[in-house]
């Protein structure tokens, strides 16, 4: 099933009184975007942005201020959570510890009323059909205390499964999980999401997470949409800083630069000849892998150590114009065996290189010569 989210706002009232009234806060600021059928959408941005609220707005728990929600061409804004037909998985799981997981599982059918009340048989092969796509069948009689937090969590979201929801939505679901744990559970959940082919809605605020299993991410920023597209899309094609700082492990390079007369310049060093650009100062991003060691580059850095990362090797560097301390390059590993004294000269590739406008921060396009 297709969402449609249409000129969707949340604000909540600002607290406080007489002078001291608080502002509003716009929690989902005119957020508008059409989730295809069948997809896995990353809602990607850091704590505070709004992602929690469009969920909430998603599956009904709060009403919008203004806008509209569309499951295919059904207005749902004013439908309950429980007409909504939407799975939701939290951070926290919220089992009810007295219950086994069978009983958790089933909980949510038990409550059904009219046409959609379902039997004993057909509400166990239920249960054990969601317990089976998460793989804790053999659980099923334990208490949620005696089990892990990544098990805990495959319960979470088989009860979300088994009322055979038309959408999935999943908040934060891993953050409570260890860093392996954290990388087996989002395949998991990659799995189930294709073989049930359910529309779900993944929120993180870990870009990692986002990029490695969503077929397209949404990056907001302060309840504001900042770009959507495919994961390499974006990473490739980044609209504004916000973007491109949030994607990348390591994180792209900043640079204060400027264009003057055709030419790109960080610090005193020419590292780029443009075409048609007008001249002012820009912020310049770099992808760590952007950086090309060459005897004669023009970006003139100060080495400060090489960092072996398995097959690659991280370059740690320095330059007056780097907007962070260090700046980190990848490169082969091969490439580097003749790095020695205490300077490194890089050449960049065009298409790893983005420059933002001073103020607005946003993207500008350029063309080399
Ligand atoms: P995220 O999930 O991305 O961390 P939230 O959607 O939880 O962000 O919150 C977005 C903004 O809305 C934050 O500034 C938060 O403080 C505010 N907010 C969330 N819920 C409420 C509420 N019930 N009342 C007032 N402000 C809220
Ligand atoms: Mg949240």
């Amino acid at each position: 099933m297709k969402i449609v989210l249409s000129h969707l706002t949340k604000k909540f009232p600002g607290r406080g009184r007489g002078n001291k009234k608080k502002e509003d806060v716009i929690a989902v600021n005119d957020f508008d975007f059409e989730i295809p059928d069948g997809k896995l959408v990353g809602l990607l941005g850091p704590s505070g942005c709004g992602k929690s609220t469009t969920l909430n707005l998603i599956c009904g728990l709060q009403k919008p201020t203004e806008g509209k929600i569309l499951f295919d061409e059904e207005d749902v804004t004013e439908l309950t959570p429980q007409k909504r037909g939407v799975g939701m998985v939290f951070q926290n799981y919220a089992l009810y510890p007295h219950l086994n997981v069978e009983q958790n599982i089933r909980f949510p059918l038990e409550n059904l009323k009219g046409p959609d009340r379902l039997s004993r048989e057909q509400m166990r092969a239920r249960v054990e059909e969601a317990a089976g796509l998460v793989q804790i069948g053999e659980l099923l009689d334990r208490k949620p205390a005696e089990l892990s937090g990544g098990q805990q969590q495959r319960v979470a979201i088989a009860r979300a499964l088994v009322k055979l929801p038309r959408v999935l939505l999943l908040d934060e679901p891993l953050s409570n999980l260890d860093a392996r744990l954290r990388l087996q559970t989002r395949e998991e959940i990659r799995r189930i999401q294709k073989k049930t082919a359910i529309t779900t809605i993944f929120v993180t605020h870990d870009q990692d997470e986002a990029m490695s299993i969503s077929d397209l991410i949404v990056v907001m920023k302060d309840g504001v949409v900042q770009q959507i597209g495919k994961p390499q899309e974006v990473y490739d094609n980044p609209s504004n800083l916000f973007v491109a700082k949030f994607l990348g492990t390591p994180p792209i390079n900043l640079f204060d630069g400027r264009i003057q007369d055709g030419a790109l310049l960080i610090g005193e060093d020419k590292v780029l000849a443009l075409q048609n650009i007008s001249d002012q100062p820009v912020h310049v991003g770099i992808r760590p892998e952007g950086f090309i060691l060459s005897e004669n580059g023009a970006l003139n850095c100060r080495l400060s150590r090489p960092e072996v990362m398995g097959r690659d090797v991280s370059i740690v560097s320095t330059h007056p114009a780097s907007q962070s301390p260090v700046i980190r390059s990848i490169v082969d590993a091969e490439s580097c065996e003749h790095l020695s004294g205490d300077t490194v000269r890089f050449s960049l590739n065009p298409r790893k290189v983005f420059l933002f406008a001073k103020g607005t921060e946003t993207r500008i396009p350029f063309e080399t010569t």
